[in-house]
């Protein structure tokens, strides 16, 4: 069922031309399930022209008739969920249902910015003068290139084309080469729901080249990227260099903070469940579990046996609840990190170990006592390993959530409203879920602060990114 993967661009789907692909692996198996194609600079400047042409068509369509054009490849997206959640499970991992949540999310995701084309607003601004106007006008930023990664194939992808085009902009679309064939059937969607050619193209390859190419292109006047923080920062650098429009969504290393009045068992349920959602490959994943020192033990001893009793396997078979790690990147990355902690002195409660000779599986991992000095302490973890400490009082668990210079979410579990207040006014992150896990919804906005970038990708914040403001003012003649 997985098909070679093609690039897509001015409304056609093509090889590269050099006809270079790269090849794609199941996780699960390590076994190659396609290729992808491996764009050269000429496609990057076809793509370039594309886009250029595409703006400048799709920018006169009214917001109205975008809207319409993006409900319909929602649609297609939703009839297609069935048939595109198996093929981001082949080259991603997780389980199909979680890949169809993903891929009917991004549908949500569509429909959300469709709604928002239509409400782009300007102002008008009481004049000084009679018989002046002064209005401000909003007007699409222009051509955007965006940068997406491989933990989220789909939902990283259309946050940013679902922007992009409801404002009335193109894009090309820099895909993940180790998840290349759900981003393009999104892609897809849109092409067949009448998206006009050169409006959305998209390109795989070598990332920094790509990357380096076509965010200084005098064409290009806006990027948004999200991965790691080490190269959003290179990224940012270039834009900055040539006074690029940026939004930026990076790391984090979230802290999840357990008050001794909470729902512990509530608690150990849900941040159980999440830190192994997509086997920890989440920048929102709860990473550093802060447990207030009298439900210490009792929680520790709740998460450990929930994060045991998760049915790991291939995302394929039915019943999986964690499958295997995206690429063997992370399963290097998860024994370096656990190995660090032990030798320093942590305590293994569970886990610790990849899971047999084939495919990237790794074992749930509680790590305790764990020291400071840890890489893992001030590093993304990025995979199915949770730290666990316990604190004393308000003003040290603070200290501690802020430690870091990643501000991307938080969670907090207590039964007072004075210390939920208090704990949503005190942490330095983009968001926080109190008794709940509640991120990420196309309303809501999602970004964070420090070291985890700017911007949102979500909610009525999102879209005026990719839009400039122009002021007129006009007199009477
Ligand atoms: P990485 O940092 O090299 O790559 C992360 C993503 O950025 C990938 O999609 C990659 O293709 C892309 N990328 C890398 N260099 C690029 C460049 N010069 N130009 C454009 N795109 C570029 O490493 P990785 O092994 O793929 O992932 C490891 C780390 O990345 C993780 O530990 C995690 O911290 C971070 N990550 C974050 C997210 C997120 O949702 N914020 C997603 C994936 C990875």
């Amino acid at each position: 069922m997985y098909q070679d993967v093609l690039l897509f661009i001015d409304g056609q789907w093509t090889k590269a031309a050099g006809g270079r692909s790269i090849a794609v692996v199941n996780p699960a198996t390590g076994e190659q399930i396609g290729t992808v194609a491996h764009a050269d600079k000429s496609d990057l400047d076809r793509a370039l022209e594309a886009a250029d042409r595409g703006f400048r068509q799709w920018r006169k369509v009214s917001a109205f008739d975008r809207s319409k054009i993006m409900r319909k490849a929602a649609d297609l997206l939703r009839q297609r969920a069935d048939q595109i959640a198996p093929l981001l499970t082949l080259e991603q991992g997780k389980p199909v249902p979680e890949a169809k949540g993903e891929t009917l999310a991004g549908a949500d995701v569509i429909d959300w910015f469709a709604e928002e084309a239509r409400r782009a607003y300007g102002r008008v601004i009481p004049a000084r003068t009679e018989g002046v106007y002064q209005l401000v006008v909003k007007e699409p930023v222009g051509p955007v290139a965006a940068f997406t990664p491989w933990n989220f194939p789909i939902n990283q992808v259309v946050r940013k084309l679902s922007c992009a085009v409801a404002a009335g902009c193109s894009i090309i679309v820099k895909a993940p080469e180790e998840t290349p064939a759900s981003p393009a059937e999104l892609i897809r969607c849109f092409a067949d729901a009448g998206v006009p050619a050169g409006v959305i193209n998209l390109v795989y390859g070598v990332p920094s080249e790509i990357s380096e190419y076509l965010i200084p292109h005098p064409i290009i006047r806006k990027m948004s990227f999200t991965g790691s923080t080490a190269i959003g920062k290179q990224l940012a650098a270039i834009a900055g260099a040539h006074m690029k429009r940026v939004t930026m969504e990076l790391g984090g290393h979230a802290p999840s903070i357990v008050f001794d009045d909470a729902d512990v068992d509530l608690a150990a349920k849900l941040l159980s469940v999440n830190k192994l959602r997509n086997a920890g490959q989440v920048c929102v994943s709860p990473t550093r579990l802060l447990v207030q020192e009298n439900i210490y033990e009792d929680f520790v001893g709740k998460f450990t046996t929930a994060v045991n009793a998760a049915r790991i396997g291939d995302g394929m078979e039915s019943g999986t609840q964690m499958g295997p790690m995206a690429n063997d990147r992370r399963v290097t990355a998860m024994e370096a990190f656990i190995g660090d902690a032990v030798q320093k002195g942590a305590t293994l409660k569970t886990g610790g170990n990849r899971i047999g000779n084939k495919g990237n599986f790794f074992e749930p991992t509680v790590l305790t006592d764990v020291p400071m000095d840890s890489r893992i302490m001030s590093e993304e973890p990025f995979g199915p390993v949770a730290v666990i400490a316990p604190f004393k009082n308000f003003d040290d668990v603070i200290e501690e959530a802020n430690r870091l210079p990643y501000g991307l979410a938080a969670y907090a579990y207590t039964r007072s409203a004075k210390t939920a207040q208090a704990i949503a006014a005190s942490v330095e992150t983009g968001m926080i879920s109190i008794n709940h896990h509640g991120l990420a919804l196309p309303e809501v906005p999602f970004g964070g602060v420090k070291d985890s970038g700017y911007g949102s990708e979500g909610g009525s914040e999102a879209i005026e990114a990719y839009l400039n403001t122009k002021f007129v003012t006009q007199a009477g003649l």
